[in-house]
């Protein structure tokens, strides 16, 4: 395998052109790097080479580091992983700085090769840290292509020379939003930010006249330069002091200290700053490490970045079934759900058909997309241009003939089986045969929803989350009779509009609402123990969650749920478990204390509707216990009483890949994403010790944390998720 290929001209340039064969984009492994050093020092060591230029042959530079490869290298350090994957960086670090010292002289710091790098699109990642450590960064014009430093998104930071470079550069704030954030850039707004030198439409041109010219004085960075001084100051610096405290205090309120690497990445900024550039690239190599050594590092990349990447093209769609590309989508129902359903929809390029039963529902669900272009258009990420090409696609309307040349119905009309069986019976009369029918009801069983179809083999669920246009996760669901090519159609239809899909089987709430749910309803019986609110909402948002249970269920109004429980107890009978839940949310609700909506729930709220405190009132039904429970027994109820269900829900077959269970849960509901999902938690906490902790737990809080027979097993074993159900098809 060569990624890396050197080539010598008369003028004396050497171009090294990265192209990885088998790949659409460039990634980095171990043997790229060691190729690209070997050419490094071959083009120093050889007198008739005046300068180097590094670019690609593809249409993007690089995506950055190969994430398998940063996945496995714990494992595959050797018998001190530490060690091994410390050296493994630091032998990137020394590639990197010298390509930086391009043999000057130490002293004089004469007499050193210009580099120059040459990226024709995207530099993502070490896609962007090589370029950093050359001397001049010339990028195509290329609107499309992206530029920055995603690493933290995925649980990791720049680790190779990345954050050492640009704190140096831009000061630790200026670095900020590229580090802390990910954010990327287009070349040309890359360039008005620093990041890279020189945007046009020859860049290659533009570097080989910029070797050839360079001076020796080109060629020194700042921080390579007598009298350096950090833009902002470093931590002692009266200002830096001011940036260094306030970071620290925003990226721990940010993340709650939940995330590993955005803690180690403040750590490698604030030691690296104080040292000599040499050793604070040891600094971030040995915090790049702690990073790689932390199992919630292998976790988010297995679940944010592999799996995530696989699930969206196609791991789980049927291989038999031709391609199923939506051209005309019905939506039935204008309401909230609908009115984003049609936007995502349109965006993606689909003609909508937007169908309410007055006219007026239907303007005002198209309305939405008006708004949200608007919005877009304010905010300079949109044109009127795109606004009424976006508009054009959308037609709002009560006639369901419109529907006639549909290729897919999703329904969204109000939450009521009879309902919906009508609309079913209505719109099946109009639309062609191989019409499929999707309905994005939250609660109700889509094999139930399905015997009001005739033709139940193209009856299944697509159910959104709100915001639709936010939320990234769509569940799909299989009615007992849906057929390969309603569940391909899905799948095609959710990669047309950009968003991950998960496959699972029916069952009451399907996945995500049936793992929500308890903990919603931990948290209620939380509060009806004694437990102060604030210490049921704040041990959630410590784990990473974006919300706590009693905070969601206010944004998501206690009427729902008192209507979802009586629906439930309906439904289930004596089977039905949540006596004291029901006490809180019924009360709660004969309290008028609806939630956000009604401005008044398990907060108080100003009248815009600001969240004021927790309600003193709730303390009178429920008095405050005086001695509050430990932080990680709440925090281990809320997680137990989530991945228990999730458990549940792999053994009765309703979750078919522990890659859906996981990534579903991260971009459903926003489950702990540091742990890379419920069942990769399970795997860090083991097998055996979930076990025991059940049956505490269960002894101690009830039968609902009792250990499910296939979590029993496995322990018995010694078996992890990923180990058991890990193979080629089913899980990485
Ligand atoms: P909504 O009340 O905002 O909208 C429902 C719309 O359907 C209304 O505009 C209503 O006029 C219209 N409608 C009712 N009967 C109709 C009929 N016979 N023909 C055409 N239109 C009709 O409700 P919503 O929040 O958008 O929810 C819609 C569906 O999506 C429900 O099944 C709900 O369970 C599901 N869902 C909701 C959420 C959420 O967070 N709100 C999330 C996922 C799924």
């Amino acid at each position: 395998m060569t990624d890396f290929t050197m080539t010598k001209d008369a003028e004396g340039i050497a171009t090294i052109v990265w192209d990885c064969k088998d790949k659409s984009m460039n990634l980095m492994n171990m043997e790229g790097m060691l190729q690209l050093d070997g050419f490094i020092d071959e083009a120093l060591g050889d007198e008739a080479v005046k300068g180097i230029i590094i670019t690609s042959s593809k249409k993007d530079f690089a995506g950055g580091m190969d994430l398998n490869v940063l996945a496995d290298m714990k494992a595959a350090s050797g018998d001190n992983p530490a060690k091994g994957v410390f050296e493994g960086i630091m032998s990137m670090h020394n590639a990197l700085r010298k390509i930086e010292l391009a043999g000057m002289d130490a002293k004089t710091k004469k007499g050193g090769k210009p580099v120059a790098a040459v990226l024709p699109g995207t530099a993502m990642g070490i896609g962007l840290e090589l370029p950093l450590s050359t001397h001049r960064i010339f990028a195509a014009t290329n609107p499309k292509a992206k530029i920055g430093l995603p690493e933290i998104m995925v649980g990791l930071f720049p680790g190779a020379g990345g954050t050492t470079r640009l704190v140096r550069k831009f000061g630790a704030m200026g670095a900020s939003p590229y580090l802390l954030e990910g954010k990327s850039l287009t070349p040309a707004k890359a360039k008005s930010a620093g990041l890279i030198d020189e945007v046009s439409d020859d860049p290659m041109t533009d570097a080989r006249a910029w070797v050839l010219s360079a001076k020796d004085a080109e060629l020194v960075k700042p921080w390579d330069s007598k009298g350096y001084k950090m833009p902002g100051g470093g931590p002692y610096h009266p200002s830096g002091f001011m940036t260094f405290v306030g970071a620290s205090a925003m990226v721990n309120g940010k993340t709650q200290g939940a995330f590993p690497a955005a803690k180690a990445l403040l750590s490698a900024i604030y030691e690296g700053a104080q040292v000599p550039f040499e050793t604070a690239l040891r600094v971030e190599a040995r915090w790049f490490t702690n990073v790689i050594m932390n199992p919630s590092s292998t976790a988010m990349i297995r679940s944010l970045f592999i799996n995530k990447q696989a699930l969206e093209k196609g791991a789980v769609r049927p291989a038999d079934v031709s391609d199923q590309s939506v051209k005309k989508v019905g939506v039935l129902g204008a309401g909230m759900m609908g009115a984003g359903i049609a936007l995502v929809s349109a965006q993606a390029g689909m003609d909508v058909i937007l169908i309410d039963q007055k006219q007026d529902a239907a303007d005002k669900g198209k309305a939405y997309s008006e708004a949200y272009m608007d919005k877009g258009i304010k905010r300079g990420k949109a044109t009127s241009e795109k606004k009424e090409l976006l508009l054009s696609r959308i037609t709002a309307t009560t006639d369901y003939n419109a529907l006639k040349d549909a290729d897919l119905i999703i329904e969204a009309v109000f939450e009521d089986a009879k309902i919906k069986a009508t609309v079913t019976k209505a719109v099946e009369a109009v639309i062609p045969d191989d019409c499929i029918f999707a309905s994005n009801t939250s609660t109700l069983p889509i094999s139930d929803l399905a015997k009001a179809s005739s033709r139940p083999e193209q009856f299944i669920g697509i159910h959104f989350f709100s915001p639709v246009e936010r939320m990234m996760l769509v569940e799909i669901i299989k009615g007992n009779k849906t057929e390969n090519r309603a569940v391909a159609k899905a799948l095609d239809y959710v990669r047309q509009i950009k968003k991950t899909p998960i496959v699972v089987n029916d069952a009451r709430f399907f996945y995500a609402n049936r793992c929500i749910i308890p903990y919603i309803n931990e948290g209620m019986r939380l509060v009806a123990e004694g437990v102060s609110p604030a210490l049921v909402d704040n041990a959630a948002r410590m784990l990473g969650f974006p919300v706590g249970p009693l905070q969601l269920v206010d944004e998501t109004s206690i009427d729902l749920g008192a209507k979802i429980a009586r629906a439930t107890k309906l439904a289930m009978g004596n089977a039905y478990p949540d006596g004291q839940v029901d006490d809180v949310v019924f009360w709660m609700e004969d309290q008028g204390r609806i939630g956000r909506k009604a401005k008044a729930g398990f907060f108080k709220y100003d009248d815009a509707g600001k969240r004021l405190g927790y309600w003193e009132g709730l303390a009178d039904k429920y008095p405050l216990l005086d001695q509050q429970p430990d932080l990680i027994e709440v925090q281990q109820r809320l997680m137990f009483i989530q991945v228990l269900e999730a458990v549940r829900s792999l053994e009765e077959g309703v979750l078919m890949d522990i890659r859906e269970g996981d990534v579903g849960a991260i971009l459903g509901w926003g489950f702990a994403p540091w742990s890379g999902g419920p069942l990769s938690w399970l795997d860090m906490l083991g097998t055996p010790y979930a076990a025991s902790r059940c049956s505490e737990l269960q002894s101690a809080h009830g039968d609902r944390f009792a250990c499910p027979n296939l979590l029993r097993e496995m322990a018995e074993k010694g078996q992890s998720f990923y180990g058991r159900f890990s193979s080629a098809d089913k899980a990485a």
